[in-house]
């Protein structure tokens, strides 16, 4: 079907298929082609780049990527949309749809797969908000040789995200392979249903490799917020706590958000 996201098209889909979004899945589906064409744009992916979309949902998205995308490889956990997505998105060639759990997917292999046919792989998605970070972390921490991700996040989330004073483990996880911008902010009123808020689409632009070390130390280090990083540590480095953080010229009454991202890399020296 051309232009999936004509509000005709979605709602004869929608219809035809007598479908009600599943909240529990985070299902909002974009409604209008124009903001769709412009979140394409911001991604400027080729015929040489395989795109990994998680959540096609009824395909708006999918089908507008495919016309740019050398390949679109789609993960949907909701079987439901199996008939949906057949008459949506059946014509086109270049996409595939595997019905699973995003984040029960091998990424790593997944994409050393997908490098051999193609030059760059990256993520897009209107992500379901339930599940932002924990869809984010897996991604990253995967250590997949991706070249970017695209994600339609919560307005807050992305703000936060972007925010060169804001740090939590996932900013940091970011940080540590590349760099990251909002692209595009995006009403509540182009979905169905509308969410309670706006979005945001923001690009994360990937250079370098992740140490899969980081993952425990930010972990271990945001335990208890509040708490200094020695006292976060200590789980960690025991009786050798004071003795780490001398050597990494870190002051132990910082707390976790305090640090930086070389002060926790220099840590990972010490597991
Ligand atoms: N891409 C569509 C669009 O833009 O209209 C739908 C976006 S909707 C916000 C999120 C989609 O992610 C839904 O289709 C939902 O079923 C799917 N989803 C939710 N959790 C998922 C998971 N763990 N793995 C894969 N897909 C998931």
């Amino acid at each position: 079907m051309k232009d999936i996201a004509k509000k005709s098209n979605t709602m004869y889909l929608l219809e035809k298929y007598q479908l009600q979004a599943a909240k529990k899945f985070g299902q909002n589906f974009l409604i209008d082609l124009n903001t769709i064409k412009k979140i394409v744009e911001t991604t400027h992916i080729d015929k040489q780049t395989c795109v990994i979309e998680i959540g096609p949902g009824i395909g708006a998205l999918s089908e507008q990527l495919s016309y740019h995308a050398g390949h679109v490889l789609c993960y949907e956990i909701d079987t439901r949309l199996e008939d949906v997505l057949k008459e949506s998105l059946g014509e086109f060639k270049n996409i595939e749809i595997i019905f699973q759990d995003f984040l029960t997917v091998p990424l790593k292999e997944t994409v050393e797969r997908l490098k051999q046919d193609y030059q760059n792989i990256c993520i897009v998605a209107n992500l379901p908000y339930y599940i932002t970070t924990d869809i984010l972390e897996h991604i990253l921490t995967s250590g997949a040789a991706l070249s970017s991700i695209h994600a339609m996040v919560q307005k807050e989330v992305a703000l936060k995200l972007t925010d060169p004073n804001y740090h939590s483990p996932l900013t940091f996880m970011i940080e540590s392979v590349g760099d990251i911008h909002l692209d595009m902010m995006v009403s509540k009123n182009v979905f169905s249903p509308a969410p309670r808020v706006d979005s945001a689409i923001i690009g994360i632009h990937i250079d370098k490799t992740y140490n899969p070390l980081l993952t425990g130390i930010l972990k271990q280090s945001f335990q208890q917020k509040r708490k200094t990083i020695y006292n976060n540590l200590k789980n960690v480095f025991h009786d050798q706590t004071k003795d780490v953080l001398q050597k990494c010229q870190i002051i132990e009454q910082k707390r976790p958000e305090e640090l930086t991202i070389d002060d926790y890399l220099k840590l990972t020296q010490f597991l």
